[in-house]
């Protein structure tokens, strides 16, 4: 399946994935999404190496890199892109990884409905904005509700495409969380496509990945469509 697909070789994450589910052996489902791209923090060029790179674009543009107001504007970029790029130094599965048995048999779905996304595209670098409904129908544990959208953030803090977006926090969930089902619904705004390209603003994208009882069953999937439609508004971007 391609959502597995990610190019990184299973690793240290991938042994630390099977430990948490206590399984001792490789599964070919083994879930590679979720090996985040931590290691490529490693040997990464240095602060200095990037102003440096900005430099160049500023140059390339056919701007002058020196001038007053440009002169701060390789420190001020490098310093927004850490902020842009923070999802590659966490890892999602950690932030689940406290969750609760003492629901008094709650089993009912669990929704949380238009958050916020702010991403990249890997295309060209540019905002994806828009919201996400995350729900899962939980098998006797539950998670702390910010600890999703957090989940959700740490993805979207990285270069992305929202197709893979929406399936890495659908598969974290499922991973790490083994409730019942999981359904993800991305809308988004690709500034790609809105203000270069084709230009054509006020269209979004809309994602979804639906896991479990979301995929098996009409009727949960039904009423979570619902509950998400009810509030349904366009992305702003
Ligand atoms: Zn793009």
């Amino acid at each position: 399946m391609s959502e597995y697909n990610t190019g990184l070789l299973p690793g240290p994450r991938a042994r630390q994935i099977r430990e948490l589910r206590g399984i001792g052996t490789v599964n070919i489902q083994t879930p590679n999404h979720i090996i985040d791209a931590k290691a490529t923090l490693e040997g990464r060029p240095s602060r200095a190496e990037a102003e440096a790179a900005i430099r160049t674009l500023l140059r390339w543009t056919g701007d002058d890199p020196d001038r007053e107001g440009l002169i701060d504007t390789p420190a001020r970029v490098a310093r927004a892109y850490e902020e842009f790029f923070a999802g590659y130094a966490v890892d999602p599965v950690d932030l689940l990884a406290r969750s609760f048995e003492e629901t008094d048999g709650y089993d009912e779905m669990v929704v949380l409905r238009d958050i916020r996304i702010e991403s990249h595209c890997e295309h060209h670098m540019v905002p994806i904005i828009g919201r996400a409904h995350i729900a899962y129908l939980p098998a006797g544990r539950v998670v702390g509700i910010s600890k999703l959208a957090r989940v959700l953030e740490v993805y979207a803090k990285r270069l992305q495409i929202q197709e893979k977006l929406t399936a890495q926090v659908a598969n974290c969930i499922n991973d790490v969380l083994k409730p019942k089902g999981v359904a993800v619904v991305v809308e988004a705004a690709h500034q790609c496509m809105t203000t270069r390209g084709i230009h054509k603003p006020g269209v979004t994208m809309v994602t979804s990945r639906m896991l479990g009882a979301f995929r098996d069953d009409a009727s949960t999937r039904r009423e979570f469509l619902a509950i998400i439609g009810g509030q349904r508004g366009v992305a702003e971007g």
